[in-house]
């Protein structure tokens, strides 16, 4: 059993089925980086031979020249188009966020410019760098990319995820190519992708990851790709990332995570996440106005979640509320919630400790056993439940 803190800090002890959430304290940390943190602490150690040793790491796992640990994927984000606009300019790199005569724009497709938690376009502004938007949050096209683009032109973001407009973009093979035939680099944030080489192989000038996804690191990120954009990419620490800059430990930790990557057991791990969605689909079925469906992860993922869907007729509770219900008590679960004015959420596997998938069947079966017993039907109008939901978030720290 782990020793668990949370009820010593006076925290509920939540179980998440959401997926990778910084809200919810990212991921499980892997041992071997919980080990090699604890050891890194008490000890100095020269910081730029540091992140030498790590950029030989992000180099050799993602096929990239050289890579650079970040504090998080939106620093990575920042500091990358600051590296875009400063080259190894140490002025330059001083004087930012004015980027003065430096080329300051950066192109990106509307249907990309999310948040993330953050809004996207946020951190490229964050470097002193103006976002030109592409096209049309549902449609963007090749040739709108090319007319964006111009000697201010300084890079280009393009986004993986599963939060961006996921039709009628400019496809990836596409958008390296306009942009590259016109002299701009191209930034990938792909902070939840499992894949440490497509970007890269695909004709990327530098990829971002979060190190506290689905590496199991600490909280952090990485940046890999072209030397010289990296090594420009390290030098805003001269500058504005000075703010942003991660410690002995985090570098320490996301090199072990990433060490433990190379030998992880993909295979063992998706059996356990599959024995977890099977559960669930038999403790819901022949459940009145629920349905569920094993989905694939939308960004390719080697990862499948349960969708469920809930009719608030049949079930006698909408899928808002009863995920509202899930989440309070004494054992609460956090459900994956981003679509569920559709009326579904997803239960996401893979951030389980064992034994945790089947107190989400018990909740769910109790939860959904209450909602049918009752006359009444709860569904709160979705309205009503937005507004609540927004109103919480100014209520901090009380
Ligand atoms: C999580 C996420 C981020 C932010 O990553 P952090 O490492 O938490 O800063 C940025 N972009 C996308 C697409 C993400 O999913």
């Amino acid at each position: 059993m782990i020793d668990d803190i949370r009820p010593e800090l006076g925290l509920r002890q939540i179980i998440n089925v959401s997926g990778t959430m910084t809200a919810l304290g990212a991921s499980i940390v892997v041992p071997d980086a919980i080990n090699a943190m604890q050891r890194s602490l008490p000890q100095f150690m020269e910081i730029s031979d540091l992140h030498k040793r790590a950029s030989a790491l992000i180099a050799e796992l993602t096929g990239g020249e050289a890579g650079f640990v970040t504090a998080s994927c939106a620093a990575g984000i920042t500091l990358s188009v600051a590296a875009c606009m400063t080259g190894d300019n140490l002025a330059a790199i001083e004087q930012l966020p004015e980027t003065g005569t430096l080329k300051n724009e950066v192109v990106a497709l509307s249907g990309h410019l999310v948040s993330f938690g953050a809004p996207i376009d946020q951190m490229i502004r964050l470097s002193g760098a103006k976002v030109v938007s592409v096209g049309q949050a549902t449609a963007s096209h090749a040739y709108q990319l090319a007319a964006a683009i111009t000697e201010r032109t300084a890079a280009a973001l393009y986004v993986v995820s599963h939060h961006v407009v996921d039709y009628a973009q400019v496809p990836l093979s596409t958008f390296i190519h306009v942009c590259h035939e016109r002299g701009v680099p191209v930034i990938i944030d792909a902070a939840s992708e499992y894949d440490l080489r497509y970007f890269l192989d695909h004709g990327a000038d530098l990829v971002i990851y979060s190190g506290h996804k689905f590496l199991g690191g600490p909280t952090s990120g990485i940046v890999a790709g072209s030397k010289n954009l990296v090594r420009s990419t390290y030098l805003q620490n001269r500058g504005i990332g000075r703010g942003m800059k991660v410690g002995k430990e985090s570098i320490v930790g996301v090199m072990a995570a990433l060490a433990a990557w190379k030998t992880r057991d993909h295979n063992a791990i998706r059996k356990r996440e599959q024995d977890s969605l099977d559960l669930w689909v038999n403790t819901l079925k022949d459940r009145p106005g629920v349905r569920t469906e094993v989905v694939p992860d939308p960004t390719c993922n080697p990862l499948d979640r349960l969708k469920v869907s809930i009719d608030p007729i049949l079930a006698h509770i909408s899928a808002w509320d009863l995920a509202r219900k899930l989440a309070s008590g004494d054992m609460p679960v956090i459900v994956r919630d981003h679509e569920i004015e559709h009326g579904h959420f997803f239960l996401d596997p893979c951030n389980l400790h064992p034994g945790q998938d089947e107190v989400v069947a018990e909740r769910l079966t109790e939860e959904l056993e209450r909602a049918r017993k009752s006359n009444e039907v709860v569904a709160t109008p979705i309205a009503d439940w937005w507004m609540e939901r927004e109103a919480a978030i100014r209520h901090w720290p009380d």
